[in-house]
């Protein structure tokens, strides 16, 4: 499996900042073992593809979309829609959009079918509060978002479309770690990840669950890139603040090399 390195702009870089990083970012890596992903701004992504031409490696995701496909529902956007503009890839149930928007787990089982009807692959984000961690329901919750997704009708598109390069990417970010300075230890990340393994595989089968990309997020910088894409079940990771800077992400980028 390809080591995944994705960077969430969140709220950063509308369309003439993100030329401008693509101006600036020249990742060395080897495309063969690392496959690179942003989330732009919705409003960036065809500046994004434009930016990037045709045969580039980077691939681009949208960062949150509405599950119907059309409507009345204004200032939203549909799966479709990011996907004509350039998104191959969708984030889904990130801590910010969880706990600062009242995403429910319904709504993020909704927005995986949606993805995968319109033809984007769903990046699906679980993770646990502080309180929660130290109250030892790491398992409990991350079961709960899981099993949201993986036993509902979206567990049924992704077991249609299983291939060998999977269907759907994971991530566990500790919602105490994001955007805090406060990283995971590998040990912890390892943990987590071989919780998230055997939850998929016990709902989806080890096949599916070994296809299966989980990515570590929270405080990521290059200095701690490497350790904890050595720690077992972290197979890439999804980077906030660290991903605004070109140079930055390209260090990121190559520590995973
Ligand atoms: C994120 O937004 O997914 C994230 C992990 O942010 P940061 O790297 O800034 O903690």
């Amino acid at each position: 499996m390809k080591v995944i390195v994705a960077g969430n702009w969140k709220m950063n870089h509308g369309p003439r900042e993100t030329r401008r990083f693509f101006e600036r970012f020249r990742p060395v890596v080897d495309p063969e073992r690392v496959r690179l992903l942003l989330f732009p701004p919705a409003i960036s992504l065809a500046d994004a593809k434009d930016a990037l031409g045709e045969e580039s490696p980077v691939g681009l995701g949208v960062q949150n979309f509405h599950w119907e496909p059309s409507g009345a529902l204004t200032g939203e956007v549909s799966a479709k829609m990011a996907s004509e503009a350039g998104a191959r890839f969708a984030l889904i149930g990130h801590s910010e959009r969880r706990h600062l928007f009242g995403e429910t787990d319904s709504e993020t089982a909704l927005k995986v079918v949606a993805a995968k009807r319109a033809g984007v692959m769903p990046l699906l984000c679980v993770g646990e509060t502080l309180e929660q961690r130290r109250e030892g329901r790491l398992e409990e919750v991350v079961t709960r978002q899981l099993d949201a997704v993986l036993c509902s009708e979206a567990g049924v598109h992704l077991r249609k479309k299983s291939t060998d390069t999977g269907t759907i990417i994971l991530a566990y970010e500790p919602v105490w770690a994001i955007g805090t300075g406060q990283t995971a230890n590998p040990q912890d990340a390892a943990d987590a990840h071989g919780l998230l393994r055997d939850r998929v595989s016990a709902t989806m089968g080890s096949t599916f669950a070994q296809a299966v990309p989980i990515l570590y997020g929270g405080s990521v910088s290059p200095e701690n890139t490497g350790g904890l894409l050595a720690a077992s079940d972290v197979d890439g990771v999804l980077v906030g603040g660290a991903s605004l800077d070109p140079e930055s992400f390209a260090r990121i980028a190559s520590a995973a090399c």
